[in-house]
């Protein structure tokens, strides 16, 4: 955290530094440069007619059909004015005495539970990470030859670790005899501004929360019989074409992380940088809320959700645990769309080659297929199919932790629909109310962020499989043999 010479490097998988992200909306020197942006767009958006601006013409789609802001109610707001109202909703979000300087005693209350930093810069608290590589005894260091060249996977080590510090970490985890977790000081060098040669250190880190997914996710996939292990996952990452670099914080050149990487300054405490579009502060705005009221609004545009914990699933609420199906009037004098009429199993066959996005979007063309589309156990079947086995797939629980968090959350969900007895797997119950599960998810900051951790693994799996079919792209290491003694530590084959 910031302290002078200081600096944040990010997850490799979530990019996200292990004191869990930002604290702030906007640096305070910055204010008047983002507000300034922020007016000129939502005055583009109210009260020009203008689109989504060019810049974000090819952001991600967020997979919801876009909500154009109804434009001829706005009277115009003077541009100074616009400016101010801005200002003072980011302004507002500002706490402590020593905001100056970039560090609050507090977090501010606007951050909410499970969001950005884990604790006040102070505290310098981290998340539990993973370190993989070559760390010898003595100095944490991976021993590199004069020429740039590193030791191939062959015989990486894999650390629990904390007590980070510019991409370094002091203290190493391990099982003790009783079951208890024991602290060890020991230095585990990953920093991607390797000591010795610039930029090419090989040790690495991902949070333990990534580690744990990509492990999971890896191998629900069954790919190959061979288990995918951390000697191989050194190597995919290594032998890339594009070296891990440290204007990237040590990230993969070529995956798509989601915007978030705009966040990684010299250390990651502001969410500004993220922010894709002004719309939803434009709406904001509109509604007439302002200060304090506009930081939801503000939160959204600057896509906070890429820093929220990834397993607090939704919970039901009466807004949430219904679904309303809908019933056309005079069906019998409206003929049937020529779809409708295929016998059933041949329009459930043809279906599910669809997201839900374009079966409700098919479901918009008219009333009879609504009906059809919108019918309680036709709707259940589909997104309960597309949660087990396709486009939702990434709601279900990973790990052994996220398992019992979910189970909890759908037993509540299934209580909701009037079933007591969930079993042990509440998920495959019949009754489980999976389109309101899934309408909540897609709502939920947590359940966005889980997706994109999701698609940032299955750009992992598919430099994994090249890597399988293919080998190394680029051969950066020596061999083995070559390694001294003191850096062949224990063999890991994933898991620790
Ligand atoms: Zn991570």
């Amino acid at each position: 955290m910031p302290t002078l010479g200081d600096w944040d490097e990010v997850c490799m998988i979530c990019a996200i530094c292990p004191s869990g992200g930002p604290y702030e909306l906007v640096d305070e020197e910055d204010l008047e440069d983002v507000a300034g942006d922020i007016a000129a767009e939502v005055k583009a958006l109210l009260f020009e007619g203008k689109g989504r601006p060019a810049a974000y013409a090819d952001s991600p789609n967020d997979g919801l059909p876009e909500v154009l802001l109804d434009q001829k109610e706005s009277s115009s707001i003077p541009d100074e004015e616009l400016r101010e109202i801005v200002t003072e909703a980011l302004a507002s979000s500002f706490s402590g005495a020593d905001i100056r300087r970039g560090l609050p005693e507090e977090l501010p209350g606007w951050l909410p539970e499970g969001l950005g930093a884990i604790g006040p810069w102070h505290m310098r608290l981290t998340r539990d990470c993973v370190a993989i590589g070559y760390f010898g005894e003595r100095s944490g260091e991976a021993p590199i030859r004069n020429d740039g060249r590193f030791p191939d996977g062959q015989h990486v080590e894999t650390r629990h670790v904390r007590k980070y510090s510019c991409g370094n970490f002091y203290a190493t985890v391990r099982q003790g005899t009783k079951g208890a977790l024991l602290e060890e000081n020991k230095i585990s060098v990953c920093s991607i501004y390797g000591i010795h040669n610039y930029q090419h250190h090989p040790n690495f880190w991902l949070c333990k929360e990534c580690y744990e997914c990509l492990y999971s996710w890896m191998d629900q996939e069954n790919l190959s019989d061979k288990p995918f292990s951390d000697r191989e996952l050194y190597e995919v990452v290594h032998s890339q074409f594009a070296r891990r670099s440290d204007n990237f914080r040590g990230l993969i050149p070529g995956v798509n992380y989601g915007g978030i990487h705009a966040t990684i300054g010299m250390h990651q405490n502001h969410f500004a940088p993220g922010r894709r579009e002004s719309r939803s502060i434009a709406r904001g705005i509109q509604a007439g809320r302002r200060g304090p009221d506009l930081i939801p609004h503000i939160m959204e545009d600057f896509q906070c959700w890429m820093f929220m914990r990834r397993d607090k699933w939704p919970e039901p609420t009466q807004a949430t645990s219904t679904f309303s199906t809908f019933e056309p009037k005079n069906s019998t004098e409206d003929p049937l769309p020529l779809i409708a009429t295929l016998p059933s199993d041949v329009f459930i066959s043809i279906t599910d080659y669809l997201s839900l996005q374009w079966l409700l979007i098919l479901s918009t063309t008219c009333q009879r297929l609504r009906a059809v589309i919108t019918d309680g156990s036709f709707l259940r079947r589909f997104v309960r199919q597309s949660v087990h086995f396709g486009e939702y797939n990434y709601v279900l629980p990973a790990t052994p932790a996220e398992l019992v968090i979910a189970n909890e959350v759908a037993k509540r969900w299934l209580g909701e629909s009037g079933v007591e007895h969930a079993g042990l797997d509440p998920f495959v119950h019949p009754e489980f109310p999976y389109p309101a599960f899934i309408s909540a998810c897609i709502r939920s900051d947590s359940m966005k962020n889980r997706r994109r951790i999701r698609g940032i693994i299955e750009q992992f799996k598919e430099l994994w499989r090249k890597y399988r079919s293919a080998g190394w792209k680029v051969d950066r290491f020596y061999p083995p043999n070559e390694l001294a003694e003191e850096f062949k530590g224990q063999t890991s084959s994933g898991g620790i």
